[in-house]
């Protein structure tokens, strides 16, 4: 007999396969030697009370033999004599995701990257981490994986009904991540782990005849008569396709300026700018598993939160337990930051994105009142323009080298320059500054008051052992691409595919990767 059987463990309980059978067993009421195997189909920490506990939904196998789960399994085409192929700009997970989807349908995608592959691009991000200087072509948002390479990997969304999350999750496995991504309710892969399997993605879309060249920048789009011909490159190339994917992301300022120039519609986007906050791990640990060290089997702990301040929406970002905070910016002169963990989450610190919601209304507003200065404001590239003030700013808050301005937490929500600021993950440095002269006025009011609001949630949070650092302003895209509801192809050029976290239909790894595949299947359908 096969069974799902849940139970509720303590971790220490739960990390120990004889125990789990000795529950299950008791759960039937059956001999231990009845049960020969189980597999974990759910598992969440339930941290509510004073002790945390494990709550399992487990597989069992009763009296009969065990199988390990079986996961979905992919059917990849030799796409070398497609007679259709579709260019796809950008490799990062809608690119990517897109390009496999395509494949599965017998369609030759041709992958155009401006950065340049897993491995070339680290020697990039070194550079940048160790001497503060940036390749515009190749850092935290480009280059091969797009920007979810070098993150923490998370994996969880709230858009489950824009597409399969369980084929994604099952795709990164196939393509090498870890089975217990499939199962846990906050999985993640970890900056370690990733470049191997968007290498082994790279190798099975090449293998099946697909095309993938790097340092290969669209800066030009062929279209006659409204319809999307091909593209040509930084370098010169032409090349021409039945239809083009456009999934360049959030931070390819120049693809929207193109978009703009060439009188292609794209409208102004609300997106979320503010800060990243990093604490030590150890005093997230306790406030959230209520005990003064973890111990050997809960993970390093995190923290989630959403509160209104004066009718606006601040709420965490892209938390990274045991985690780094990147310098993710992608031109000179630009501070943004990000963060990043490896699959164990064992670093010393907690960092995480905290950020205010940012409308159109409130980039005039901040021009207004001189918060701002901006010169053209009836313009869909207005939150863009702003988002990059505010980068500027940071950037030249910290001195330079990507060199980043800080305070810690209480000096910042009490307005005090910090005399000193803690140690931080933080590689290029930080400098005390006083982020009221950064952050327009708007977002630091509203960041002081949250901070101080939940700080009477979290017993601890609101500490000087804290450090806030400016600026988190890549949360989303200040853009949106439109497209139709229906053929997903923008309105006015015909075969034209704004996708993923770009184009505005998609915020994070695996939603980008459930609309690139959204779009390929429709393509795939128009095509055959
Ligand atoms: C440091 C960091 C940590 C993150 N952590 C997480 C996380 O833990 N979980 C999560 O869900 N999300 C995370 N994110 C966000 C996530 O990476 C993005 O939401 C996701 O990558 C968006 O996918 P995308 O394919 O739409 O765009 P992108 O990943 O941005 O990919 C776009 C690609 O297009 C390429 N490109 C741009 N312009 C051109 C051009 N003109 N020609 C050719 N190519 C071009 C870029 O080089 C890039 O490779 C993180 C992001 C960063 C920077």
């Amino acid at each position: 007999m096969q069974k799902t059987i849940s139970l509720k463990l303590l971790p220490s309980e739960a990390a120990n396969e004889t125990l789990v059978k000795k529950y299950l067993a008791k759960a039937e009421a059956v001999k231990e030697s009845a049960i020969s195997g189980y597999f974990i189909v759910k598992q969440s920490i339930d941290a509510r009370s004073r002790q945390p506990w494990i709550n399992l939904s487990l597989h069992t196998f009763i009296n009969e033999p065990f199988h390990k789960r079986k996961n979905m399994s992919f059917q990849f085409k030799d796409v070398n004599q497609a007679s259709e192929r579709v260019i796809i700009i950008g490799a990062g997970p809608a690119g990517l995701f897109a390009a496999l989807r395509l494949i599965e349908s017998g369609i030759q995608p041709v992958i155009l990257e401006r950065g340049k592959d897993v491995r070339a691009r680290r020697r990039d991000l070194a550079i940048l981490n160790k001497e503060g200087e940036v390749n515009p072509e190749s850092n935290y948002c480009f280059g091969e994986g797009g920007a979810g390479t070098y993150s923490d990997g998370k994996l969880y969304t709230r858009s489950s009904k824009r597409g399969d999350i369980s084929r994604i999750l099952n795709l990164f496995v196939h393509f090498g991540a870890e089975e217990q991504i499939l199962y846990e309710a906050h999985p993640h892969i970890g900056t370690n782990k990733l470049p191997h399997i968007i290498t082994a993605m790279r190798k099975q879309i090449v293998d099946c005849g697909g095309k993938f060249l790097f340092e290969k920048k669209v800066t030009d789009f062929i279209i006659h008569n409204n319809e999307m011909k091909g593209v040509r490159t930084a370098d010169g190339n032409t090349f021409e396709a039945d239809s083009v994917i456009l999934a360049t992301g959030h931070s390819a300022r120049d693809v929207f300026e193109l978009l703009h120039t060439k009188k292609i519609l794209i409208e102004a986007k609300p997106f979320a700018l503010g800060v990243r906050v990093e604490h030590p791990q150890s005093l997230i640990d306790s406030a959230q598993y209520h005990c003064e060290i973890r111990g050997d089997f809960l993970p390093p702990a995190s923290y989630s939160w959403v509160q209104q301040v004066e009718g606006k929406g601040v709420f965490s970002f892209c938390m990274c337990p045991g985690g780094i905070i990147a310098p993710a910016a992608t031109s000179p002169g630009e501070l943004v930051v990000n963060g990043w963990s490896p699959s164990k989450r064992n670093n010393p610190y907690a960092n995480s994105g905290i950020v205010v919601t940012v409308e159109e209304k409130d980039a005039i507003k901040a021009i207004k009142t001189n918060q701002l200065t901006l010169n053209n404001t009836d313009s869909p590239l207005l939150l863009m323009e702003f988002q990059r003030s505010v980068e500027q700013k940071a950037f030249n808050a910290g001195g330079g080298k990507f060199v980043a301005p800080a305070q810690r937490l209480v000096d910042f929500t009490e307005n005090k320059v910090s005399a000193t600021l803690p140690n931080c993950s933080y590689l290029p440095g930080l400098h005390s500054f006083s982020l009221k002269e950064v952050l327009p006025g708007f977002i630091h009011q509203c960041l002081q008051q949250a901070f101080k609001d939940y700080g009477k949630k979290m017993k601890g949070y609101l500490t000087n052992e804290a450090v806030v650092v400016a600026t988190e302003s890549r949360t989303s895209s200040p853009v949106r691409i439109p497209r139709d509801a229906t053929t997903l192809q923008h309105p006015q050029i015909k075969n034209l595919y704004p996708c993923g976290e770009g184009a505005g239909y998609a915020g994070g790894i695996v939603s980008a990767a459930m609309d690139g595949e959204r779009v390929a299947a429709l393509i795939s359908l128009t095509l055959k």
